[in-house]
């Protein structure tokens, strides 16, 4: 059985105060987080601090993105070597905003994923069809092609996959369950295909829209491990519920 991974991304909320007074109210409510790996990516410039909070804790900081050298002359980028330093011990990288606003493409994220792994940074690769290639029923092969080019030459130990559909971010579309199990079960076949028995452990995680109230159901799917979660994350009181939902899942 895959422990739950429930995951909060920020994007680009919360100055240095505000995550602090969240993690204060978060880990009141959520006192022992030991059958559910949860992690938190706060914004680059509240890593540190966040730090400081959840050293004493079981949960994991993230960054949002990583660059993929480790340092030199990259004006306004961070490395991976600078993630771990500031205490961060996970990355998501490919996030369908970057892809779409920053034009990265999955060469850019392969080597992201390189330079993560090299420093010793888990990472949460995100994947995820457009409506128009889902309407088009390209669903699986863009999958295919997102996995294959974004994991060539990589081995797959240390990385999470979050599917996330781009339809269902922040749209308050959430895909139904047996959707999102659908692309979690391709997914997982194709990982086995690839790396074999690694697939049964690999975690599947379910991004775009997730509340409190539908991560019950998606939960219930065989091939989802828990959630990416964006809106709902940036209140302590929901994202505890998602994560108490994911440790009734158990
Ligand atoms: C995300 O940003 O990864 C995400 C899934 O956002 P939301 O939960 O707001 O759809």
């Amino acid at each position: 059985m895959r422990k739950p991974l429930v995951a909060a991304n920020w994007k680009m909320n919360k100055a240095i105060k505000e995550t602090l007074d969240f993690i204060h109210s978060f880990l009141q409510l959520v006192e022992d987080s030991g059958d559910v790996d949860i992690v938190i990516a706060p914004p680059f410039t509240s890593l540190a601090d966040a730090f400081r909070l959840l050293r004493a804790t079981n949960i994991k900081l993230s960054a949002q993105d990583v660059f993929y050298e480790d340092k030199g002359a990259f004006t306004g980028e961070i490395s991976p070597v600078m993630l771990t330093d500031a205490g961060c011990s996970f990355v998501i990288i490919g996030h369908s905003e970057r892809r779409q606003y920053f034009l990265e493409t999955d060469e850019i994220v392969n080597r992201k994923i390189d330079a993560a792994r090299r420093n010793g940074l888990e990472v949460i690769l995100c994947i995820g069809e457009s409506l128009m290639e889902r309407e088009d029923n390209k669903t699986f092969e863009v999958l295919d092609r997102q996995l294959r080019d974004s994991l060539k030459d990589t081995a797959i130990d240390g990385i999470t996959i979050a599917y996330e559909p781009i339809w269902a971010i922040g749209t308050g579309k959430t895909a139904t369950p047996e959707q999102a199990n659908e692309a979690h079960t391709f997914i997982r076949g194709w990982v086995k295909r690839k790396y074999e028995e690694s697939a049964d452990k690999m975690r599947i995680l379910y991004g775009g829209s997730v509340t409190p109230d539908n991560i019950e159901s998606l939960l219930a799917e065989p091939d989802i491990d828990g959630a990416l979660v964006g809106g709902a994350s940036l209140k302590p009181e929901d994202f505890a519920k998602i994560v108490k939902s994911a440790k009734r899942r158990i």
